[in-house]
């Protein structure tokens, strides 16, 4: 096993091995760019070390004789007195895990290094100034120091010089605080700083493999579910200085907009400058095509290595480089991170730039980008009666609205509280994650395009204005002040991610219109998609929504949905509280007459498309008057208050989810469902009379007994029978049932027969499956997540062991009974991605979702099939 690879040796596959970081700079030297040169301890070396907590006697001289080829390679001597060698020392581990672990540059500088780089740069300014990062960030990793005792004293002391910036530090300046910052590594750890270079460099590489179980790279792992075994790899590397001068510099630069995905170079680049100072947005950076005025060959030859990289690993590059006294170097190249919208208009992009197969762009997608291109916006009113407050950049789109709070903290606990939250801060650290997550918007003062904040924001989807400087943040006053306004603590932001405009109070939001993009994907999507999506949906305006993301008809349309609203709730709530079978044909009458329009408009709406309406499977709670009502109720029904009271107690259920819904309610009081099954009847008559073909399909949910699917089916059969006959003309139905028991899945030899189509409701089934109710479970589901007695919440992620081993088997066994009947999947995980490859897999014929899951859902069947 080789504990260290030379980056002339790797290649970009070796991820797992040498790291993203490492194989992108072995890759890049093998194609010959200019990279600094350097070695890479591996991720195996990692997972030994922190099983072992110590770096093995082999290992350490194998690290020693890496350093000596280093110092052949590049000429200079590590902690030498002529050519000093400096190195950083880096982690990279798979996945790109941005700013979550930790990096020390400019190891090898000593009392005596220094000088010597002092003396042949000339430039005892940058050598100080490098001496003092390198003890600020190796107290920081190495020896757990807080920054802040640094950072204050540096700020102190420019205070007292009235510098305004690191720019105006000289050389004794930085000597001075080179000098502090000894005493105070000293104070913290009653050592000196260590000045001999191995030293240091032995315990930056154990410092790095700590940082893989650093707190934040935790919290970053368990969000991006990235294995908590791989390990990080380090790279170490001779160090090229963007601080050495004027014609020195540092930048990061994406190869198409991170942020739109348009063409073109787009980043950021700081004269004068070390890399950690554009990612920590510590200073604000200019547009790297200044760097086109400035040194226009080198903005040139950086042009040409990005094309050359872009083409070369056939996606969009995120490239940290330096400039050393007009030399270019690259540092990093990777795959850059995008907003959902950028990834989306680049996967398009690059298939008809040639570069990749429409297969390949649909797995660079994921679900959840689709969902993204959906974020809302605000509301064209909202905006036209509102000024901005204030306008920083466009880091990451989608509108929010919350109230304000200025630590992660705070956002955490007021989000806990049940509250939308903004967070907003000068600048944001890795420190942050937990409040970054759970707000709806983040905001900051300071930083570009690139700093934490925005590239964060990025990967989580959430919107993100950065670099507002028009606002001064004092967060611990907790309060901003943006021109004569002051914004507190809890007070309602909007933010606009997509124009980077701030507005006070809470604007409207609506849907987002930009469906442009979306279509090509769903397009794609659809022609390797080998099942299909319908749409849970009762409304017209559900049901075009549902259209417009390429919906294949309807799945559910919940027709209890279509009874709240004061029109109908009262007759409705007539039906359920009649004793005899006339009082509630009264009641039924009334509801008919709206139930004839609503599946008139539905089947209409949805012709030629099938049309899946459940009969009424209603939770008799959610419908039952409450105690204001009561009164309202006995005079509208001419029922006594008393005999209201009483209906009330006598229907009171102890488990309404398990209790008279669905076919049940269908058995007790047919004249309900056989209402229902003639206003459908009736409205597909009427629609095929004025031309439409049009395909009704009636379900009947919570079947448990196959004997209730017979009676029920008789009877609407009768009766759509008589209504045939009355009309005198017939149109073609088709009569289903649910499968939502696990007696009903146990039970399909004999249901097959009984039913003209299936559909899975997952809800139900997963409450029986587990008998977890579907009202309460969410209180301790947490807790066994928590606890890890459960991976995943079931209701959001199908249950494949349980609820989808009688799923499989109950596809089975129609299939072996009958050929040809559809079986679908309703329940809430017909929309979940992550269920989808199993659904497909057991061979159910489509998924029917909310409108809004419905790209998400096409998506992955496209994915799943390929
Ligand atoms: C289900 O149970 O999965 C289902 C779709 O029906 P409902 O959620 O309306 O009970
Ligand atoms: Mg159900």
């Amino acid at each position: 096993m080789k504990n260290i690879v030379w980056f002339s040796e790797g290649t970009k596959d070796q991820k797992e091995l040498l790291g993203g970081k490492g194989a992108n700079l072995a890759e890049m030297t093998s194609i010959g760019l200019p990279v600094p040169a350097g070695f890479i301890v591996t991720t195996d070396v990692c997972r030994q070390f922190l099983e072992n907590q110590q770096l093995t006697q082999p290992l350490v001289e194998e690290i020693i004789r890496a350093v000596a080829t280093l110092e052949e390679r590049t000429h200079k001597s590590f902690g030498g007195n002529q050519q000093p060698l400096l190195v950083s020392v880096r982690s990279g581990a798979k996945y790109s895990m941005p700013g979550m672990m930790d990096t020390i540059l400019n190891l090898g500088l000593t009392d005596q290094t220094v000088q010597a780089l002092a003396a042949n740069t000339k430039n005892p300014t940058f050598a100080y100034d490098c001496y003092r990062r390198l003890i600020q960030m190796y107290g920081d990793v190495v020896k757990g120091i807080d920054k802040s005792h640094f950072e204050s004293y540096l700020t102190t002391y420019k205070h007292k010089k009235g510098y305004p910036s690191d720019q105006s530090m000289v050389a004794p300046d930085w000597q001075e605080i080179c000098e502090v910052f000894k005493s105070i590594y000293m104070e913290h750890t009653q050592e000196r700083f260590p000045q001999d270079p191995l030293e240091q460099l032995l315990s930056a590489v154990q410092a790095v493999f700590r940082s893989w179980n650093n707190p934040r790279a935790i919290t970053y792992r368990k969000i991006h579910k990235i294995a908590h075994d791989l390990g990080t790899a380090v790279t170490v590397q001779e160090m090229v200085f963007g601080n050495s001068g004027a014609a020195s510099g540092t930048g990061v630069a994406f190869t198409r907009d991170p942020t739109t995905g348009h063409r073109g170079l787009f980043g950021e680049f700081l004269a004068c400058a070390q890399g950690e100072d554009v990612v920590a947005g510590v200073r604000t950076p200019r547009p790297i095509s200044d760097l086109a005025k400035t040194q226009p060959e080198i903005h040139a030859q950086f042009s040409a290595i990005a094309e050359l990289l872009e083409n070369h690993y056939k996606d969009m590059q995120d490239i940290e480089f330096t400039i050393e006294e007009g030399r270019l170097f690259v540092l990093q190249t990777r795959n850059g991170k995008r907003t959902a919208k950028a990834a989306v208009q680049i996967a398009i992009d690059l298939v008809s730039e040639g570069k990749i197969t429409k297969k390949t762009a649909l797995h660079r997608l994921t679900p959840d980008m689709l969902d993204q291109l959906l974020h809302p916006i605000f509301s064209p009113e909202s905006l036209a009666k509102a000024s901005p407050l204030g306008q920083g950049l466009p880091a990451s789109p989608g509108a929010a609205v919350g109230r304000v709070y200025f630590s992660a903290e705070a956002a955490v606990s007021a989000h806990q509280a049940g509250e939308k939250v903004i967070l907003l801060r000068q600048e944001t650290s890795p420190e942050d994650i937990d409040g970054m997550v759970v707000s709806e918007a983040i905001v900051t003062s300071r930083g570009g395009m690139t700093s934490h904040a925005a590239v964060v924001a990025r990967g989580l989807g959430v919107c993100c204005v950065a670099g507002c400087d028009q606002l001064a943040v004092d967060s611990f006053l907790k309060q901003a002040r943006c021109g004569e306004v002051i914004i507190q603590e809890g007070d309602y932001l909007s933010v606009d991610g997509t124009t980077g405009n701030l507005y006070q109070g809470a604007l409207s939001l609506v849907a987002s219109q930009d469906f442009g993009l979306l279509q090509t994907i769903l397009d794609w999507s659809k022609e390797r998609a080998d099942l299909v999506v319908r749409a849970n949906a009762e409304t017209i305006e559900e049901i075009k929504t549902a259209a417009s993301f390429g919906a294949a008809g309807i799945g559910l349309a919940r027709t209890e949905h279509m009874f709240f609203g004061e029109a109908r709730i009262w007759p409705m709530r007539q039906v359920i509280l009649a004793e005899t079978t006339e009082e509630r044909q009264v009641a039924l009458s009334q509801l008919k007459t709206f139930q004839l329009n609503d599946f008139k408009e539905l089947l209409l709406q949805t012709k030629e498309q099938k049309c899946v309406i459940r009969l009424l499977d209603p939770p008799l709670h959610e419908f039952l008057p409450r105690p204001q009502e009561y009164e309202e109720m006995a005079k509208r029904s001419g029922y006594s208050l008393e005999k209201i009271k009483q209906r009330i107690h006598d229907l009171q259920e102890v488990n309404p989810m398990m209790g008279h819904r669905g076919s049940r309610l269908g058995i007790t009081y047919p004249e309900i469902y056989e209402m229902q099954t003639a206003a459908i009847i009736e409205a597909a008559l009427q629609a095929s009379e004025a031309g439409s073909v049009v395909y009704p399909e009636i379900m009947l949910p919570l079947i448990s007994i196959p004997e209730e699917m017979r009676v029920l089916r008789e009877r609407l059969e009768t009766y759509i029978r008589q209504i045939f006959a009355h009309y005198q003309k017939e149109v073609p139905f088709k009569i289903g049932m649910m499968l939502e028991t696990p007696r009903a899945c146990l039970l399909t030899k004999e249901l097959a027969p009984l039913a003209d189509f299936f559909s899975f409701g997952t809800n139900d089934l997963t409450q029986m499956t587990f008998g977890f109710s579907r009202d309460d479970a969410a209180g301790f589901i947490q807790r066994y997540l928590d606890k890890g007695i459960l991976s995943e919440d079931p209701y959001q992620h199908l249950d494949k062991s349980g609820v989808g081993q009688l799923m499989e088997q109950a596809v089975a066994s129609i299939r072996q009974q009958t050929k040809g009947k559809a079986i679908g999947v309703c329940g809430e995980v017909g929309g979940d991605p992550q269920s989808i490859a199993f659904l497909r897999a057991i061979g159910v014929d489509y998924v029917s979702c909310s409108p809004y899951r419905i790209p998400a859902a096409w998506l992955a069947i496209a994915q799943s099939a390929s």
